[in-house]
């Protein structure tokens, strides 16, 4: 039986690879475990096997994973990846180190007045919609510029980045034409302001293409926690 630990490792050669094939070094790839609806036990495996970034979607479950952990693994990472109601924004601010998926200057504004002065200020990404389907959250190309400059006035938050959830799909043209799309995004925000150096992008089926297109950080959860119910 794979471990928790052999996962990771198994995931890490395969973001080195990736790496390797695109003459990128494999260091400017995050590897972000999405431990949604997974027990702390199994972050505490992750974390034992060197693992300090974690990806969290429910804002109740990571608010009580962040509070067990934080005497004791005081250098985890937190991130939050899943849609946020503005009710629920204050956990985020109080909890979290990282937010990826902002989208409208309403909750971008909350986080920033919400976010506690002992903390450094939340690092953000804006979630892109790459495939403009309705029913997918972020928001379109054409909005970006405005969200990134009210973000990039707000004093406790950092505008690090885009981060998308492209279609699923195994077809690699379609992957491919999505990732441009958000490189070309991505390099035009660099250009604009200087703290910009995440592209959150890439899952277990599309990381080699997500990475040969510049992704700086890989969200994995199945392949190294198992299935979700
Ligand atoms: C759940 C989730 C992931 C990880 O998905 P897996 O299929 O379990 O690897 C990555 N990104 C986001 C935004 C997610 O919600």
């Amino acid at each position: 039986m794979t471990t928790i630990a052999d996962r990771i490792s198994i995931a890490q050669s395969q973001i080195a690879q990736a790496a390797q094939n695109c003459s990128r070094n494999s260091e400017e790839v995050t590897l972000l475990a999405v431990s949604k609806t997974k027990p702390i036990s199994d972050i505490i495996a992750a974390y034992e096997a060197g693992q300090r970034c974690f990806g969290e979607n429910y804002v109740q479950e990571g608010e009580e994973k962040v509070i067990a952990l934080k005497q004791d693994y005081a250098d985890i990472e937190w991130h939050f990846i899943g849609p946020l109601q503005s009710n629920k924004s204050r956990i985020v601010a109080e909890h979290f180190d990282w937010m990826h998926t902002v989208s409208r200057e309403k909750i971008a504004k909350r986080l920033n007045d919400q976010r506690p002065a002992t903390k450094a200020p939340l690092q953000i990404c804006i979630q892109v919609n790459i495939s403009n389907e309705d029913t997918k959250s972020g928001l379109q190309a054409s909005e970006i510029n405005a969200l990134a400059n009210a973000i990039s006035q707000l004093p406790n938050l950092t505008l690090r980045g885009l981060m998308a959830i492209p279609t699923a799909t195994d077809d690699i043209n379609v992957q491919k034409a999505e990732f441009t799309k958000l490189q070309a995004l991505y390099h035009q925000l660099q250009n604009d302001y200087p703290t910009v150096d995440t592209l959150s992008m890439g899952m277990s089926n599309d990381l080699t293409v997500a990475i040969a297109h510049g992704s700086t950080m890989v969200r994995i959860g199945t392949a190294i926690f198992g299935s979700r119910k």
